[in-house]
């Protein structure tokens, strides 16, 4: 990709730099790995960073390249570590990522596109509608932006951020390659989360990658599922919830159902047993969100934690492994969409700047 007349390096990998750089400047095909593990392990910002790089080298890279033409319009730090900030894109488009540091690992929370078509009921991001795909050096890009926020290295990556990310297969997929070869995180430490687009579930297990898959269920039967989730008038849950077992019998990854909670409307014990009923047998685990809570139509609500209790509990009393999101940023909007909710159309405040 090149903005104005310049390469974009940010998204090629250590093979094509290695190709672009003896073909643009006629230099030894090691200097590309230089260039990869200075744009991908250290994620620096310049060329002069590339110390082992000839002055004169990095002075021609300076003139026909970037490594990345994004950069960080918002930056908001909640007391928990939990670091928000809006990425601006080339052409002006904004999305969110999200770095969360807990005391095992380093996690990060991606967009796979710029808004989202999906319409779900009670989604921040679904409000602001659908504006175009990610590219893999966007999606890459988020990564090595929030790394520099963070003195701890990224361990963790989930693609849970804006957008539907099995409607963008293709890049999220190069994306992942890249995460995986260049910047050195391991399948087994990444998620991709999906509305549930069924016939693209089947296309991902074709490339048996041993990332985690979760499912946004939300609910266990048709009836409230497309009350809050469009998508499910397409597919339904029998497909979806078949969708997972066959993903498990390909690839040998148990599935996680994500199951966000509100109040009244998919959190009664009619749901969790009907839940329980339908997951009988299919190798999963379930992880319970409490809403977090977005102004919509519905007014929907945020259950009472005994309501959270009771919906657990009966899961489990079905033999169903349950874990329950552990929820991080809420002084700084943290509900996907909602900090660029918030900020579009407004003047970008220049928060804190990085450490
Ligand atoms: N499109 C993908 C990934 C992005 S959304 C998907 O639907 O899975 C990531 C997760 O956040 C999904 O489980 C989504 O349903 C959930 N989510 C959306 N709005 C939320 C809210 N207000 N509170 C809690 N979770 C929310």
């Amino acid at each position: 990709m090149q903005t104005a007349t310049k390469t974009v390096l940010v998204g090629l990998s250590a093979a094509q730099l290695r190709a672009w750089v003896s073909e643009t400047f006629g230099e030894p095909a090691y200097r590309g790995t230089q260039l990869a593990k200075w744009i991908y392990q250290k994620a620096v910002t310049t060329f002069e960073q590339m110390s082992d790089l000839p002055a004169a080298l990095r002075a021609r890279l300076q003139e026909v390249a970037v490594i990345s033409p994004n950069t960080i319009s918002v930056i908001q730090r909640s007391r928990d570590g939990t670091v928000k900030s809006l990425l601006r894109l080339a052409d002006e488009n904004e999305v969110e990522c999200v770095l969360l540091p807990y005391d095992d690992r380093v996690s990060v929370c991606l967009s796979t596109q710029v808004g989202c078509a999906m319409g779900c009921r009670f989604c921040a991001t679904a409000q602001g509608g659908y504006t175009r795909n990610l590219t893999a050096s966007e999606i890459v890009d988020q990564l090595l932006h929030l790394q520099r926020l963070s003195e701890r290295r990224i361990s963790h990556v989930v693609l849970m951020g804006m957008g539907e990310p099995l409607l963008n297969l293709e890049n999220v997929v190069a994306s992942l390659r890249l995460i995986h070869d260049e910047v050195g995180i391991g399948y087994r430490r990444i998620t991709i989360s999906t509305v549930g687009i069924v016939p693209k579930i089947y296309a991902l297990a074709e490339y048996d990658l041993p990332i985690t898959l979760a499912i946004s269920l939300h609910a266990p039967d048709d009836e409230t599922r497309s009350k809050i989730m469009p998508v499910n008038r397409k597919w339904g849950v029998d497909a979806l919830i078949q969708a997972a077992r066959d993903y498990f019998e390909k690839t040998k990854r148990r599935v996680t159902f994500e199951y966000l909670l509100l109040r009244e409307v998919n959190d009664t014990p009619w749901h969790a047993q009907e839940l329980a009923r339908k997951l009988r047998g299919v190798p999963c685990l379930v992880n319970l969100i409490p809403f977090n809570y977005v102004p919509t139509p519905e007014h929907f609500q945020r259950p009472e934690m005994a309501r959270v209790q009771r919906f657990r509990q009966i899961l489990e009393q079905a033999g169903i492994e349950v874990t329950q999101r552990v929820e991080r940023g809420h002084d700084i909007d943290a509900a996907c969409g909602q900090l660029r909710g918030k900020h579009r159309g407004k003047p970008i405040p220049l928060a804190l700047q990085p450490r």
